[in-house]
């Protein structure tokens, strides 16, 4: 006879608690625990730079299920409770309190968390980073105040922070050391179109430029750059990207490479325990490399793929990196997973916000962006997926339906 099975879930973020929800659906019928270091129930977090920052969003909407959920569903969720330790050995995790748990199968959903810029001033009051509901009130309550605000790092976090602030009112400054907003993973053009969408806004964007140290009494009041400038402030926000919070993995020995280390069935180098969301490094079989995404959507989906898996389901996780961000009136989504490409082809009309920008390398399309253009990414995803041979020409040209060009070899 079986002893019942207990499936533990470290991390109770997104892709946790859709573990835990997909658990159940698949007609899992043993013990779930699922433990997140946070006092909040699992939430989402894209509204704490937007909507739920700008205070137009109330705290119970970002959650991603009801408070009775758990309870109905029979998942012991465990608030407030970090696992120190893993013993991937005896299957064991051991909680803060001293508690020990036996599971038979084991998900790591840690996620990733702010880097922390190691500057003179950075512990004065008012330097702040987003990551929690906590932070993003925290930065709501600046926004309430009024005056000015520098961000410090044009990624995603920034831009948003920053399109957030002005919108409430904010003076707002942005200082990044690239060239352009975004250069990382959109690259000189796009960057350059997210820069003239904050500069249309006000805001002032100090480019090419590092932040050296933070001055003030026991705030911050001035943001020292690197190029001698001093600017006035009444709060700054630090959004230099996040890195993903390995040290329990380490700890117990898993391989490590970029994040937690994982095969195409998201199971990591421990027999039993796999891993999903940011936290993860996973083999993926559309790129034939391992790749770590620190996307709403991929903790959406990777965290109940990992859940079938634990199942015994043996299904790779296949699906292309997608995420979006909502900055002013600009809406967009991307799609694929371009590191380096040979140009960047417009369709549509970018004066007007209204397009796709394609990232291509040869003639194959990597990734797809559409700004304020909607319903498009099945066939974004198609043409990179089918690997469809592309002519710039017929790819800019907005009157060749875009389902035309990916036609060629779909189902
Ligand atoms: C402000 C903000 C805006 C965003 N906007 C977008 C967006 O517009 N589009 C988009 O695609 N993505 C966006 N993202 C990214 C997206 O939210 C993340 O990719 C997603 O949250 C990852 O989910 P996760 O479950 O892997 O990890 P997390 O959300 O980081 O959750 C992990 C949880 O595990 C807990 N934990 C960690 N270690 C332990 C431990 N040892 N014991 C117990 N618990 C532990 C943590 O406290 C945390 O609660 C945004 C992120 C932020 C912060």
């Amino acid at each position: 006879m079986a002893a019942e099975q207990t499936f533990v879930i470290v991390g109770g973020g997104m892709a946790g608690a859709k573990a835990a929800e997909t658990l159940r659906e698949e007609g899992f019928d043993g013990r779930i625990v699922l433990i997140g270091a946070e006092s909040l129930r699992p939430y989402e977090r894209p509204p704490l730079s937007k909507d739920y920052l700008r205070g137009e969003t109330e705290q119970e909407k970002v959650h991603v299920h009801s408070e009775a959920y758990y309870g109905e569903h029979d998942i012991d969720l465990r608030l407030g409770r970090e696992v120190s330790r893993l013993d991937t050995g005896s299957r064991e995790v051991t909680l803060d309190d001293g508690e020990t748990l036996r599971y038979d199968r084991l998900l790591l959903a840690t996620g990733a968390e702010p880097r922390r810029l190691p500057i003179p001033g950075a512990d004065l009051d008012g330097v702040l980073y987003l990551r929690t509901v906590p932070d993003s009130d925290r930065i709501r309550e600046r926004l309430d105040r009024g005056g000015s605000l520098v961000v410090v790092g044009a990624g995603w976090i920034g831009a948003e922070v920053a399109a957030s602030a002005r919108q409430r009112g904010m003076e707002v400054t942005i200082v990044e050391p690239m060239s352009v907003p975004l250069e990382r993973v959109l690259g000189p053009e796009m960057g350059a179109f997210y820069r003239d969408v904050h500069a249309d806004q006000g805001v002032r964007l100090l480019l090419g430029t590092g932040v050296e140290g933070f001055e003030g009494g026991t705030a911050v009041e001035r943001v020292r750059t690197n190029d001698g400038q001093t600017l006035d402030c009444d709060a700054v926000v630090v959004g230099v990207g996040v890195k993903p919070r390995t040290a329990l993995a380490e700890a117990a020995g898993l391989a490590m490479g970029d994040g937690v280390l994982a095969d195409e069935l998201l199971q990591t180098s421990a027999e039993g325990v796999f891993a999903a969301g940011d936290v993860v490094s996973a083999q993926h079989p559309f790129y034939g490399q391992r790749i770590r995404v620190e996307h709403w959507a991929n903790a959406l989906e990777q965290g109940p793929a990992a859940a079938r898996n634990m199942l015994g389901a043996g299904a790779p996780y296949d699906k292309l990196p997608y995420f979006f961000s909502d900055q002013y009136d600009v809406g967009m989504e991307y799609a694929g997973y371009a590191t380096s490409w040979d140009r960047v082809v417009v369709r549509g009309d970018l004066a007007g916000r209204e397009f796709i920008a394609f990232w291509l390398a040869g003639d194959r399309v990597l990734a797809g962006m559409n700004v304020n253009v909607w319903d498009v990414t099945d066939t974004i995803q198609r043409l990179i997926r089918e690997r469809v041979a592309i002519d710039d020409r017929r790819l800019a040209d907005p009157d060749v339906p875009l389902d035309e060009l990916a036609g060629a070899g779909s189902d």
